[in-house]
């Protein structure tokens, strides 16, 4: 059933016989508690609504009561809309029974068949009772009598603090488990830990509930856009005196999770990776981010929002949040004067408001955000689906809105003509702002490399003796750099020379003789001997390291290597061309479009680069090459999470004759990027810098949050 204001004025409601009422004194607030025997529930109200339901006997029309209730309290009666908001919360609540002429009732008959089939379409709200578990959490509720106290949240909080400096030490391997949490083959023990939890969930509430002393009347499933969820009816313990024991009780399901997951991030920190591993990585983050996000946040109608109503002493929060910002809507789109809401003056009126406000743009955000991910999931015929979920979740506040509207317009007090040239206006502006196309900045990671890069390596293994340059020095093509040291070496070909010397006068002494056929014997040992001894000198030669071109050496570990042993084929520095000089750049998947958008166009693709660490202006730049294909192997080294860079990595396990290594974890375009010479400081190899440019390609904010979308399921549905 439901009222429109026309209505308002035939109908005669009263409560329903045999509810029980408390009123609790809190600090200078007072409250009422109403309790209904016959389902057994339990609801908190503020003392003015009740004072306002008691006034429901049924032989006065709503208005009537209205400006009575307006006289007695001291000017802060109830708007219409608000009454009508409580009314609505009554009959939803099955606290009511209306008399009312016959007309209406049938009217009424039709419209609670149709609503009774709007909350059957609608998967919000199916609930399943299950069992009536008092006796049950009577008994658990004194087996753990020990661990409810203090004591307990001691040990709550030490597992905890332990469970959080484990995830801290390990966070690299924690943040990696994230990809793929969506994936297919994950999905059936996502929903086993997920049901797990609720269930511990569910007892939490339960077992604090029965330890203060209210009871437990049921327990059940409810199924929230068909993803189950439990409940435990623990509304009695709104009959709580005490209200930090009705937050306790509120709180304890999130309390219970929060200790399972930090059980079972102590697990995972000691479990490899693996099958297990993931299923413990699942239940640490169903059990804390996704608890704190749903069950934990106030602008949605479970556990927090109770905390926060009770901490501010507004029982009735949402229902008068819903009011005001209807109220607001109607005044705003009907231009109707008195619809107008007052002022809010005090803390209260502001706390409403601001909480109105809050849990709408939230309804907003979690709605498409559904929409998007859904769609973004799902794809192709995803998108109905999403769409036909998306309506059945809306049509029920979107129907009463409606009606509340129209009942407005019906009864005069905003113009329908308004409402639609309003309407059509805030349409257009969300539109515009939705669909209309700008230039965003495109940034990308890179690493400075020298275009020409020679790598001197050793051919004769020595020790370094004298080390001539430092990293960072110009040098000219032939300069001498570093000497090496190697004494074997040397002799060798000392002794070798001596020996040729020997072979030689041996020669000579044959021909002196006139023996020809032993001097023919002995000189081509000396040929022989001789090409040896060139070989030898050429090798020890090496020992002396000499730049194959102009340039700029760079070696980080030069410094500190006189003396040091070098191997055979081992790298000693690197020369490299310092007139020329490119960026090395990963481009990811998003930025990729951009990029191969600006190396299409005729003109050449100015970019500003941004090297790490140097201030000042930019470097002014060109790209250069755009890979055609995207790859897991990084660009450059520097650019990996694993030595500091910015790009996050995995590790690939240790193959048939391969060793363990790292990839990329996303695949990235590699792309090149000349630096122009003129003004250039020095820039040394391997420097990280930042590629921006403005994109020739126009975006809008809808494509935008649809790529972002994309991009998230692809990360995390690991396909
Ligand atoms: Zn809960």
């Amino acid at each position: 059933m439901n009222f429109s204001v026309r209505e308002l004025e035939s109908l005669r409601p009263r409560l329903r016989d045999g509810l029980r009422f408390t009123v609790q004194e809190q600090g200078a607030e007072r409250v009422c508690v109403i309790e209904d025997p016959v389902s057994s529930r339990f609801f908190r109200v503020g003392f003015d609504e009740y004072r306002f339901f008691r006034s429901l006997d049924g032989s006065e029309p709503v208005a009537v009561l209205l400006a009575r209730l307006a006289r007695d309290s001291s000017g802060e009666g109830f708007s219409e809309s608000e009454a009508m908001q409580m009314l609505r919360w009554l009959n939803d609540n099955h606290l009511l029974a209306t008399e009312s002429d016959r007309k209406t009732e049938d009217r009424t008959e039709a419209q609670r068949v149709f609503s009774r089939a709007a909350t059957w379409l609608n998967p919000l709200v199916l609930r399943v009772p299950l069992a009536r578990p008092d006796r049950f959490f009577a008994r658990l509720a004194q087996l753990l009598r020990p661990v409810l106290g203090g004591f307990g949240f001691l040990v709550w909080l030490g597992v905890l603090l332990l469970a959080g400096s484990q995830l801290a030490v390990e966070w690299p391997r924690f943040r990696t488990g994230f990809e793929g949490i969506l994936a297919r083959d994950n999905w059936l023990w996502l929903l086993v830990v997920w049901v797990g939890l609720k269930v511990f969930h569910e007892f939490g509430h339960g077992v604090f509930c029965r330890h203060f002393g209210a009871s437990v009347r049921e327990i059940g499933a409810i199924f929230v856009l068909f993803l189950p969820m439990g409940y435990v009816d623990a509304t009695a313990s709104l009959g709580l005196a005490s209200r930090w024991r009705r937050i306790a009780v509120a709180c304890a399901g999130v309390y219970v999770e929060l200790f399972i997951a930090a059980i079972a991030a102590l697990f995972w920190a000691h479990t490899p990776n693996g099958p297990t591993a993931t299923i413990l990585h699942n239940a640490v983050v169903m059990g804390s981010v996704v608890t704190l996000f749903f069950n934990a946040n106030p602008l949605m109608r479970f556990d927090g929002y109770y905390v926060l109503s009770d901490l501010a002493g507004l029982p009735n929060l949402a229902t008068r949040a819903r009011s005001w910002l209807s109220r607001t809507a109607g005044w705003l789109l009907l231009g109707a004067k008195s619809l107008r809401p007052e002022r809010p003056h005090g803390a209260r009126d502001w706390f409403i408001a601001l909480y109105a406000v809050a849990a709408w743009l939230w309804q907003l955000l979690v709605f498409g955000g559904l929409l998007f991910g859904a769609s973004a999931l799902l794809r192709g015929g995803g998108v109905l689906f999403a769409v036909i979920a998306a309506l059945l979740w809306a049509s029920a506040p979107l129907l009463t809105i409606a009606r509340e509207f129209s009942g407005w317009m019906r009864s005069g007090v905003g113009a329908s003509r308004r409402f639609f040239v309003r309407g059509a206006v805030l349409l257009g502006l969300v539109a515009t702002l939705l669909f209309t196309p700008y230039h965003k900045s495109v940034v990308a990671a890179g690493v400075v490399e020298f275009r020409d890069t020679r790598i001197l390596r050793t051919e004769c293994p020595g020790f370094a003796d004298r080390i001539l340059v430092h990293d960072g020095d110009l040098v000219e093509a032939g300069d001498l750099l570093v000497e090496l040291r190697n004494d074997e070496a040397t002799s060798e070909f000392a002794q070798a020379r001596l020996e040729l010397a020997a072979q030689r006068r041996r020669a000579r002494y044959s021909y002196t003789r006139g023996e020809i056929a032993d001097y023919q014997a002995e000189q081509s040992r000396v040929d022989s001997m001789a090409k040896v001894v060139q070989e030898k000198q050429a090798f020890v030669a090496t020992l002396q390291i000499r730049a194959p071109i102009a340039g700029r050496v760079t070696s980080r570990t030069l410094e500190r290597s006189t003396g040091a042993f070098f191997e055979r084929g081992a790298e000693v520095l690197r020369i490299g061309d310092h007139r020329d000089r490119e960026v090395k750049v990963a481009v990811g998947q998003d930025a990729e479009p951009h990029f191969r958008a600006a190396g299409a166009s005729s003109s050449p693709a100015y970019v500003d680069v941004r090297v790490e660490g140097r201030d000042g202006d930019p470097f002014p730049g060109v790209l250069n090459h755009l890979d055609d294909q995207a790859s897991h192997h990084p660009p450059h080294e520097a650019l990996t999470a694993s030595i500091g860079g910015p790009l996050p990595v995995r590790r690939v396990p240790a193959m048939r004759e391969e060793a363990e290594h790292y990839e990329l974890a996303e695949p990235y375009f590699e792309a090149r990027v000349l630096l122009s010479v003129e003004g250039l400081p020095y820039l040394a190899d391997g420097e990280l810098a930042r590629v921006k440019f403005r994109s020739p390609r126009s975006v809008t904010l809808f494509s935008e949050i649809q790529t972002a979308f994309t991009r998230w399921v692809r990360k995390y549905g690991g396909g």
